[in-house]
């Protein structure tokens, strides 16, 4: 249980944001008052983390899961998708262009991949490690405390593991337990962190059943689990999922129900902006599947300070189906880089430099 919701969740600007007004926030319409919302994330992203933006290349390795999450395109039980799994030289190659391109990590991310054993991971980080200076980010999934410690061990610098809600029931209903065992996230974070990785969590935004409070609470527990890195952003329906026919699977909480919106995920991170200063907040894709326009620029304006270019080779990309129509699927990573090299310019922030790490780190060595 969050033990201090009303008192922990503090930071002073123009005082202290607790439960009750980050609902508030959450509910708020009126656009004067959003606006002075946007213009205060921002201004404390500016303070805390400054103008620049740090890219962090994606590679999706491997698009097989054992997991049967209820909103998920990748859930084991969809039989309509073809499957891959990357071999350690293809990964590779993406690697190297990250470092063409000069982003300072790679994030390898993929399904419940148990067929990928806990060596093929270390001797791959490994390689990472031996062949450039990138930070590497692990995004594989609910897997064994020593399977982490092995990569960790292998030189794994981060991890990436949203809560997805921290509403227990909807969370079990959401992600079914696998073998019959339960899992909680929260402690699976608090392992990871004993570990030493720099930890990263987050939520979808608009999941059916979550409520205003549930939401509210969530953005409590960012502080809570003081997050390295906060990736959030809207839930999109996958026609192949429990989820698609949410009357049958899962009720909407009525008049509480959260909107699974563009405007909803700008509320969100810059709340999350402002209970957590200094993480590092990434403007995602599903955000910019919502407004392919100016959804990262707008996130980026209201207290993102990372983007997530897409390294995965375009053959793979479109069977990487967790929603459909996700932005950028077409783009080579190439011009992937170039059009987020542009927007980044375009709002006169800078790219990042160097491998972008949490400046709580040093914080929490004093
Ligand atoms: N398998 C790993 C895991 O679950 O942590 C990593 C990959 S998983 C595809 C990454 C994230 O995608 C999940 O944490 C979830 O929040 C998000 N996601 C999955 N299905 C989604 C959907 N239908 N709409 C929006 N986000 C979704
Ligand atoms: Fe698998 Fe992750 Fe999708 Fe769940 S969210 S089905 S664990 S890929």
């Amino acid at each position: 249980m969050l033990a201090s919701q009303e008192t922990k969740v503090a930071y002073e600007v123009n005082g202290p944001l607790n439960l009750t007004e980050i609902a508030g926030w959450l509910r708020e319409s009126d656009p004067r008052r959003l606006e002075a919302l946007w213009r205060r994330a921002d201004r404390v992203r500016q303070q805390n983390v400054g103008a620049q933006v740090h890219l962090r290349g994606l590679i999706e390795f491997s698009n097989y899961c054992v997991r049967r999450c209820a909103y998920c395109g990748l859930r084991a039980p969809n039989r309509r998708i073809e499957r891959y799994r990357m071999p350690p030289d293809e990964i590779l190659e993406c690697v190297h262009q990250a470092v063409a391109f000069g982003y300072g990590t790679v994030v390898l991310q993929s399904g419940e991949d148990l067929a990928v054993t806990t060596d093929e991971i270390a001797n791959l980080v490994r390689r990472i490690k031996r062949e450039t200076n990138l930070a590497v980010t692990l995004s594989l999934g609910e897997r064994a405390v020593d399977e982490w410690a092995a990569w960790r061990e292998a030189g794994a610098d981060r991890y990436l593991l949203r809560f997805e809600t921290s509403n227990r029931e909807l969370y079990h209903r959401l992600h079914p337990p696998r073998n019959g065992r339960d899992s909680d996230r929260m402690v699976m974070l608090s392992s990871l962190r004993r570990l030493g990785y720099e930890v990263g969590s987050g939520v979808m935004i608009g999941i059916p059943g979550q409520t205003y409070d549930d939401l509210a609470r969530d953005i409590a527990w960012f502080a809570e689990l003081d997050l390295d890195m906060i990736g959030v952003g809207p839930y999109l329906v996958h026609p192949e999922t429990p989820l698609a026919d949410e009357r049958a699977y899962l009720p909407a909480a009525g008049d509480d129900q959260v909107e699974a919106s563009e405007a909803m995920t700008y509320r969100v991170i810059a709340l999350a902006r402002l209970v957590c200063p200094r993480a590092n907040v990434p403007a995602t894709t599903a955000l910019a599947t919502l407004n392919r326009r100016n959804g990262r620029e707008l996130g980026l304006q209201r207290g993102a300070n990372v983007v997530m270019p897409n390294l995965t080779p375009p053959r793979y990309r479109a069977l990487y189906e967790i929603y459909p129509e996700k932005a950028c699927l077409a783009e080579t990573a190439s011009a992937c880089h170039g059009c987020l090299a542009t927007r980044i310019r375009n709002l006169n922030r800078e790219m990042g430099q160097g491998r972008g790490d949490s400046p709580n780190r040093a914080r929490r060595k004093d």
